[in-house]
Parts: C-alpha cells; sequence; structure tokens
C-alpha cells in the first residue's frame, strides 16, 4: 500500500490529480473502522492530517468558514460558533466521545455522508455551503445538493472539501438540535432534527427544519416548511404538519431502529419543537 503525507494544499492537489482513485484520510475515525471491518482494502490513502491551513473557523463578509480538518472538538467549543451556530457545537458535541471529537473532522462527517452524521441536520438549517477545490478549479455548492444518495455525494476524484460556508443566520431566529440514540455517548443517531424558527405575531416569518436517518442521506423537510410558512402554530397546524412529514421521510429498518419507531420519534420530536418555542 501506498502512504501519502503531503504537507500542504497544493503538494495535496497535485498528488490528486495524479491518483484520483487514492483515497483521502483526515481523522480516520470512519475510514479505520470500515476498514477494519474489511469494508474496504484502500490501496493508496493520501492523509490530510499535516494541512494545518485546512483547520480553521473564521468569521468574514456575513459568513461563518470551517476548515474542512477542524475537528469535533474545536466546533464545540469555539466561540465564533457558540455566537452565531449554536445548534452546530450542540451536534459536534453529541458525537461519539471524547477521543472521536478529538480526531473526527466535519469535512470527514459530510464526505461520508451517512445519513446519520450529526454535523448535517444542523448545517443544512444553517443553509450551508460546500467549498471545493482541484488543481484546477474551486467550485461552492449547496450542502443539499452535495449529497447525491445513500454514502454518495458530488465530490470529484480530483477534489478536496476545502470547507464548509454558512451564511450568519437571520436576526431573531430560534435553533434547536435533537438526537435520540440508544444512550448519551458513543451513540449513533435513531434519528436527529434541527430546526430553525422565527415567529412573527402574524404567524411564522422564517422555518427550516432538517432530520438525520430518515432517509437515504441527512434531507432537509421543504416541504413541511413550505407548509409551516406564515402560519400560527395551533394544535391543528402541528398536527397536519405530523401528517405532511410522515409522507416525506423513508425511514428504514436496521440495527440500529426500526421504520415504525423511527417515524414516531421523529413526529415527536418535531411537536416538541413547534409547541416549544
Ligand atoms: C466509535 C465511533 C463513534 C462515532 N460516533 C459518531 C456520532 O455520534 N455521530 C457522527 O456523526 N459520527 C460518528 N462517528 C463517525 C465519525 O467519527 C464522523 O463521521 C467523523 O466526523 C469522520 O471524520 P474523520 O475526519 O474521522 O473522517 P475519515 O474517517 O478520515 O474520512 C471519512 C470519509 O471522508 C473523506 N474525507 C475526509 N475528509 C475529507 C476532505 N477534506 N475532503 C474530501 N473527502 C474527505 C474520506 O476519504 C472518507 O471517505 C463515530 C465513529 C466511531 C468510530
Amino acid at each position: 500500500m501506498k502512504i501519502f503525507l503531503p504537507t500542504n494544499i497544493k503538494e495535496f492537489l497535485e498528488i490528486k490529480s495524479k491518483e484520483p482513485d487514492a483515497i483521502i484520510l483526515a481523522g480516520g475515525t470512519d475510514l479505520l473502522a470500515q476498514w477494519h471491518n474489511n469494508k474496504i482494502m484502500p490501496n493508496k490513502i493520501i492523509s490530510i492530517s499535516m494541512l494545518k491551513n485546512l483547520s480553521f473557523i473564521k468569521e468574514e463578509n456575513n459568513f461563518v468558514e470551517i476548515g474542512s480538518l477542524t475537528n469535533h472538538a474545536t466546533i464545540e467549543s469555539n466561540k465564533i460558533i457558540n455566537k452565531y451556530l449554536p445548534i452546530l457545537a450542540t451536534a459536534a458535541s453529541t458525537i461519539g466521545a471524547p477521543a472521536i471529537r478529538n480526531m473526527g473532522t466535519i469535512g470527514g462527517n459530510i464526505a461520508n455522508a451517512s445519513p446519520a452524521a450529526d454535523l448535517a441536520p444542523a448545517l443544512l438549517v444553517y443553509d450551508a455551503i460546500v467549498k471545493l477545490t482541484s488543481m484546477n478549479s474551486t467550485r461552492e455548492l449547496k450542502l443539499s445538493e452535495f449529497y447525491r444518495g445513500y454514502k454518495q455525494t458530488a465530490l470529484g476524484k480530483d477534489e478536496l472539501i476545502f470547507s464548509i460556508k454558512i451564511p450568519l443566520p437571520p436576526q431573531g431566529v430560534v435553533t434547536e438540535f435533537f438526537k435520540i440514540g440508544t444512550r448519551r455517548a458513543q451513540s449513533i443517531a435513531k434519528v436527529s432534527l434541527a430546526g430553525l424558527i422565527k415567529k412573527e405575531k402574524k404567524g411564522i416569518d422564517i422555518i427550516r427544519l432538517a432530520a438525520g436517518s430518515v432517509a437515504p442521506t441527512p434531507i432537509r423537510l421543504y416541504e413541511l416548511e413550505k407548509f409551516l410558512q406564515g402560519k400560527i402554530l395551533t394544535r391543528s397546524v402541528i398536527s397536519t404538519a405530523c401528517d405532511i412529514l410522515q409522507k416525506y421521510i423513508k425511514p428504514i429498518t436496521d440495527v440500529r431502529s426500526t421504520e415504525e419507531y423511527r417515524r414516531i420519534a421523529l413526529k415527536n420530536i418535531l411537536v416538541k419543537f413547534l409547541s416549544g418555542i
């Protein structure tokens, strides 16, 4: 097996353009587990652990930008994140246990495209943008468009996730993140929900909802948002919202949970979110 250890981004991109099938290794918390379980047998690996320029959090031009190599522990405790994107910090704090949070990165969480990735619902309601870079170009696309299907993304073979850019949320919004797992630590979500809402007297002004572990990828619940937009949250509106939710999600039964449990649990946290504010 060949292992490359570039020390700067230019060097990484040169190697990746010549070795498009080489697998990127960031914190290794997903990749090494897959390798250990014989789910992948990589011949070539490019470690990005030496690319220190990929680990940063900054606020600039009404965006928070997070370098793809930033780990979960840093996201959980960072002042900028806690000020502007509190549920991203909350979501990061629920990942694995301290060892995993110190190694696992935001880039790996997104690139892995697990339906249960904990950062994804929060990033989706914050309208996150993925910045991808290769030898010849840089492009940006919405996180919702980056996901292409179960464990599939729009990442090209010569590309690297450089950063995640998040527009500063509108003033006066309330946000919440819910994760249901088997235990409080080292537990992958059976179901998760992120919500962002701004209510006015005449009805809901802004509503964004995203869920995890109820479809092949983490999803924004656009149809539900459309229904709730402008409404006053009466019992009947919340009840109709729950019916719409059920039509829109496609949970499965797997080792972690059942379809039925996921449907009921997601409905319950949606009710909690909508009636709690
Ligand atoms: C015990 C345990 C508990 C866990 N608990 C949770 C949990 O509670 N919630 C949760 O969401 N996840 C959990 N995970 C999964 C994992 O820790 C996270 O998804 C983590 O964020 C992955 O990041 P990483 O840097 O380790 O990725 P890696 O394992 O290094 O890589 C994962 C994938 O992303 C690609 N990749 C990584 N960085 C980039 C980049 N910059 N550009 C392009 N591609 C890239 C790699 O090629 C690979 O395909 C857990 C894992 C373990 C082992």
